[in-house]
């Protein structure tokens, strides 16, 4: 089962996420029919986007992570809030390009070159957004850069997808793991020797049932503290009210267009593939409304 588990460690020296998000993942691979590049692309970013939205304190705090990229996948946005909740999709979710050498699936071919967008809507009047080059296109090198660069926190981001032979979910996850300021030599040192022997996220979720087996290995050694365990979840929060909403903001001209030409009209939610279906009299009485 899916779950996400905060943590701390070495007398607070160290701040760990880890997460197990398989259902989550397999959720958004159903939804969108993604390839399985696609497939790997979304779910590593929908993994992130669950841990940090959850490191949001306040309640309908909102973040998005938006990559854009110049490769076949064109672009990929997933947005959180801070309760574990995320939401995502891919530009181009049929994409298929030849594996990497090493037989893993090409996500950084599909991406890159690219830029990732970091925007928190913190309730204030602006939202706080940083904007970085892609450094990888694996997507976990890339926020740990963002880390580092945008927020000055030294962090290792790990995240995994793999797939059954059938292109479903064998498992997914990752971590996110941040030493804080006042973190001593001695603690840098054994995080730096404990992330050496993490080669693969997936590779200890396959045989594990909980997240916690990867913060076993990052905190080897260490004393650890968890603060808080919650289950990640592929919730979108669309509704038809919603959506006639968008079909309002379109105008009068193009529903009169699509009451002739469609006879009725069916919107499509971008984040989670719900289609909404409009009768040509719904349509008349949006037009007349306006
Ligand atoms: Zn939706």
């Amino acid at each position: 089962m899916d779950s996400m588990i905060r943590a701390t460690a070495n007398d607070a020296m160290v701040r760990v996420f880890a997460a197990m998000t398989t259902d989550l993942v397999e959720e958004a691979r159903q939804r969108h029919n993604t390839s399985p590049v696609a497939t790997a692309a979304l779910g590593r970013l929908l993994t992130a986007g669950a841990m940090m939205g959850w490191m949001n304190k306040g309640d309908k705090d909102i973040l998005t992570l938006l990559i854009k990229g110049e490769g076949p996948i064109n672009g990929i946005t997933v947005t959180a809030d801070s309760h574990g909740t995320v939401k995502g999709y891919v530009n181009n979710p049929n994409v298929i390009i030849p594996a990497k050498s090493n037989g893993k699936l090409d996500v950084s071919g599909s991406i890159m070159p690219g830029t990732l967008d970091v925007i928190m809507d913190l309730g204030l009047k602006e939202p706080y957004a940083s904007h970085i080059d892609l450094i990888s296109g694996e997507i976990a090198e890339d926020l740990t850069y963002y880390y580092a660069s945008s927020c000055q926190i030294p962090s290792s981001v790990g995240l995994g997808v793999l797939l059954n032979k059938e292109n479903t979910i064998r498992c997914a996850g990752g971590f996110i793991i941040q030493l804080m300021p006042f973190a001593t030599e001695e603690c840098i040192s054994k995080i730096e020797k404990n992330l050496a022997n993490i080669p693969s996220v997936t590779q200890i979720l396959k045989e594990a049932d909980s997240p916690k087996a990867l913060i076993d290995i990052l905190c080897e050694g260490m004393d650890v503290e968890i603060n808080d365990t919650i289950t990640p979840k592929f919730k979108c929060d669309c509704s038809k009210e919603r959506v006639t909403k968008a079909l309002v903001s379109i105008g009068k001209a193009e529903i009169n267009r699509m009451m002739e030409e469609e006879n009725g009209a069916e919107l499509v939610c971008q984040f989670c593939n719900t289609k909404y279906r409009f009768t040509e009299s719904e349509l008349r009485n949006i037009r007349d409304s306006l």
